[in-house]
């Protein structure tokens, strides 16, 4: 989005200063062939451009009419697209006209921000994307703001069927030209609004020959006890082999048991400090070779580093495969 702050401080929607609670949405498009911003928003700012007629909304009553918008989406002099607003979004905007449930309950005056989008002549397909992404960013961007959903996004036309617009088609005049409505709209804003959560990460403690170790498990790797003594001590780990692990000597180099246990029945209490050169993933149903090297590698076609490092005689990988990702 290409937000800009551009006050209509001649209107008399801005000079009344009345605030409102936000609550909703309203889009608006012009219904005229005028997709450049200057024919609404002035006088020119340098990136506008000139509008040699001064018809532009920052007057008390722009054309005779009691009108103003929060925002204008539209050309800049450059043909660039913008988003110029034009009214604090928390000031009442006049832009619903009276609809059928009364003026009290317009949404002009009733906690509606609206913005206008600048058509041209509806044919332009790239005008039109340009226009309503910018437009779902700027839904989106105030969706935070004001802690609203794409529930609380309407149309001109949709505001008249709930009874707080007057009779106007925007935009549905124009989006289904180019394959969109407002639930598309909403769709889109809603997409926009979740919040991605990060992948977990996969990445977990290893245990490696020389690390100090504590046993959380009771029975060695072929199922007998383990006594006590042993369980209280401290030990390192000598050899590991897949789920194999063998513990020597203790912390104190007292006793040396040379036992094997399971390598999940440790804890880490002190790694032995060498350079880690590789991740863990753990493989999941559905995973390929080549998601993972994307995932870590950000290049699905690194996959041969991974089938290297782990010796694989083939690229079939089974769930619950502890594969070394190179770092
Ligand atoms: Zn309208």
């Amino acid at each position: 989005m290409n937000l800009k702050q551009y006050y209509f401080t001649e209107n008399n929607c801005f000079k009344s200063g009345k605030q409102h609670t936000v609550k909703g949405i309203l889009v608006h498009s012009t219904g005229a062939n005028n997709p450049t911003l200057n024919r609404y928003v002035g006088p020119d700012d340098g990136l506008l451009g000139l509008n040699k007629y001064s018809n532009h909304w920052n007057t008390a009553t722009p054309g005779g009419h009691e009108a103003c918008v929060h925002a204008f989406i539209g050309k800049l002099a450059d043909g660039s697209i913008a988003t110029y607003q034009t009214l604090p979004w928390d000031i009442v905007g006049w832009h619903s006209g009276s609809g059928s449930l009364g003026y009290s309950r317009n949404a002009n005056n009733n906690g509606y921000i609206g913005f206008e989008i600048c058509e041209d002549d509806l044919t332009d397909v790239d005008y039109f994307n340009k226009v309503y992404i910018e437009a779902v960013e700027l839904c989106v961007y105030l969706c935070k703001l004001y802690s609203l959903t794409e529930q609380n996004i309407l149309c001109h036309s949709e505001g008249h069927k709930l009874g707080i617009a007057s009779n106007h088609g925007d935009v549905m005049h124009w989006f289904p030209k180019f394959g969109k409505v407002m639930d598309t709209f909403r769709a889109d804003v809603k997409e926009k609004l979740i919040i991605p959560t990060p992948a977990e990460p996969t990445t977990e403690i290893v245990i490696k020959d020389g690390d100090l170790v504590k046993i959380t498990g009771s029975e060695y790797y072929g199922g007998k006890n383990i006594p006590d003594w042993v369980k209280n001590l401290n030990w390192y780990v000598h050899s590991i082999n897949s789920d194999r692990a063998v513990i020597d000597k203790d912390e104190n180099g007292k006793y040396a048991i040379m036992s094997p246990v399971n390598a999940s029945d440790l804890a880490v209490v002190t790694a032995t400090i060498t350079e880690e050169t590789y991740r863990i993933h753990t493989v999941v149903h559905g995973d390929t070779l080549w998601e993972i090297a994307l995932k870590y590698l950000g290049d699905g076609s690194r996959y041969p580093e991974i089938v290297r490092l782990n010796d694989l005689k083939s690229n079939v990988i089974y769930s619950g495969q502890k594969l070394k990702i190179p770092k």
